[in-house]
């Protein structure tokens, strides 16, 4: 490997995770060895560390980084694509019209977002005209929800629509393929699930993610 870019891939991970050491295993970030004591480091601290977050371009049309929200010891963590006009505005994560649907799926199930739930997306910045993340983007901000993933350690991760839900599996499914199995993602069970947007265009959707969420309860509560 050129000495710049081993230079530039020590800088990063240094950044991302201290001197724990994290090797890139069948595409999964996997951690090896826990050299310091990172007890110390919290949701919080890691949100303080990337909130500046300046590695891709979309830093410089955001109004605000989207770090995620909710219950740091959530046992569901829900990912979406990437902040919208609203979110980009508030720095929160589905507060639009979307997120007012997820807010009432999550309440059918007897959950809130900020109990026992959090929130992220895959990309933490707003995509000019709400477009979909590029592949560079998505690379840039995956370690950070790999943090995040680590630092929560949820009991399921469900990814919200074909962004979310490609990204994760590293695949070109559609959404239909990729519902209705239980993967892995980092030794973490995963399962997608439609987007609440896409609810919102295609109401006829809600049957399906209605038995998703049934399922997800079932799952938490097993
Ligand atoms: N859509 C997303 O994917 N994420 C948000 O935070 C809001 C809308």
């Amino acid at each position: 490997m050129d000495a710049s870019i081993a230079k530039k891939y020590l800088r990063q991970h240094i950044e991302l995770f201290g001197d724990e050491i994290y090797a890139l295993i069948n595409d999964n970030y996997i951690k090896t060895s826990n050299n310091s004591d990172s007890s110390h480091e919290t949701l919080d601290s890691f949100k303080a560390s990337i909130e500046n977050c300046e590695k891709c371009s979309l830093s410089l049309t955001r109004n605000k980084f989207v770090f995620g929200a909710g219950d740091t010891n959530a046992d569901l963590f829900l990912i979406g694509e990437g902040p919208g006009e609203e979110e980009d505005s508030k720095g929160e994560p589905f507060v639009g019209k979307a997120g007012k649907l997820l807010d009432k799926i999550l309440k059918s199930i007897g959950y809130t977002r900020d109990d026992n739930v959090f929130i992220a997306n895959i990309v933490k910045c707003r995509p000019p005209e709400n477009r979909n993340p590029l592949s560079s983007e998505i690379a840039e901000c995956t370690p950070y929800l790999i943090k995040q993933i680590n630092l929560i350690n949820p009991k399921l991760i469900v990814a919200l629509g074909k962004v979310a839900g490609q990204t994760l599996l590293k695949e070109n499914m559609l959404i239909k393929e990729m519902r209705e199995k239980t993967y892995h993602y980092n030794a973490i069970p995963l399962i997608i699930t439609y987007h609440p947007a896409a609810l919102l265009r295609n109401p006829s959707l809600k049957v399906d993610v209605w038995e998703d969420f049934q399922y997800i309860r079932n799952f938490l509560k097993s």
